[in-house]
């Protein structure tokens, strides 16, 4: 990092990037033909990183049946700073404030067999938002209706990377532990990350063993946040009446009578402050 400031940064916008291979010397190859030779290439490019796979091969992750589509709205009722969760069976919608509370960013989770491809860009018809969420309550659907543009979004399981660096190429990320949107974690994690690996090629002798050391301290924080993801969406899809109300009856009252005590199961989640994680 002062190495970047003493040199100055240079940002160069739409380079796709078709490979990287490392090395003393990595090199990032580019759609256009161009190639770039660097002393570290940080891999922060997402689901599909180049860098991931170059540093462990390709994997095939499983599409979990459930669909994501996620759209903003402007913020007309002036809802506050909170972020608010509706749950029906195999389905819910979490909506919360964005951007000095004048947009609304809404998330609608479906279990859905028929498969959409992991893509930010694709688009889906409002139409089928409404319609999936039909039965919903009166907020929901006055939500729903000022949709006018949605993404959706396929939602799949992917293995944490197993290597994380190696020949002056490393990955954060998505890159590196892409999780599904059940803990609303996985962009301060990759926060987290890029605080660590700063640390870590800030203060160690050379740069592989600040990569190892990075590694050697996220990975199991980062283990434990996806590991809880994965378990939380039946909670909230529950089908069997009896079983929904138990448990979601559960969640109002624990919120309603008991709110701090049921945030203390998350203290290890939201209390975490990485620039005080020990070395
Ligand atoms: C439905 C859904 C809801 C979510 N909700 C939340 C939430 O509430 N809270 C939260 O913290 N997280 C949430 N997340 C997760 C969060 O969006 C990601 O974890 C986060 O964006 C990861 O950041 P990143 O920088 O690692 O990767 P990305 O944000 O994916 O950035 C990667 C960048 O690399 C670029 N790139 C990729 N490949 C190449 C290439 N070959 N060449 C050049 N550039 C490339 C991309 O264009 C992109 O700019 C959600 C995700 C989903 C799907």
């Amino acid at each position: 990092a002062q190495g970047a400031r003493a040199a100055g940064v240079k940002v160069r916008l739409l380079q796709k990037v078709s490979q990287v291979s490392p090395g003393t010397r990595p090199q990032v190859r580019l759609a256009n033909g161009a190639s770039l030779g660097s002393d570290l290439v940080i891999g922060a490019d997402g689901l599909h990183s180049k860098v991931r796979e170059a540093l462990n091969g390709t994997t095939a992750p499983f599409f979990t049946r459930q669909v994501a589509w996620r759209a903003t709205i402007p913020n007309l009722t002036g809802r506050g700073p909170e972020a608010r969760v509706h749950m029906g069976p195999m389905r819910h919608v979490v909506s919360y404030p964005l951007r000095d509370s004048t947009l609304l960013n809404i998330v609608a989770v479906q279990e859905k067999a028929a498969w959409a491809a992991e893509s930010w860009t694709q688009k889906d018809d409002p139409m089928a938002l409404h319609a999936a969420f039909a039965d919903f309550g009166p907020e929901v659907r006055a939500m729903l209706d000022a949709v006018q543009d949605v993404h959706l979004w396929g939602l799949f399981r992917h293995p944490v990377a197993p290597v994380w660096q190696g020949g002056n190429l490393v990955i954060l990320g998505d890159a590196a532990h892409p999780t599904l949107p059940f803990m609303a974690q996985g962009a301060s994690m990759a926060l987290e990350d890029g605080w660590i690996l700063c640390d870590e090629l800030n203060r160690a002798p050379d740069v592989s063993e600040a990569l190892a050391r990075y590694q050697t301290r996220r990975e199991a924080r980062v283990r434990r946040v996806v590991e809880a993801a994965n378990r939380n969406a039946w909670k909230y899809h529950l089908s069997f009446p009896p079983l929904r109300w138990a448990a979601h009856g559960a969640l109002r009252a624990g919120g309603a009578i008991a709110p701090t005590r049921m945030m203390r199961q998350f203290d290890w989640l939201y209390g975490h402050d990485v620039t005080q994680a020990p070395a």
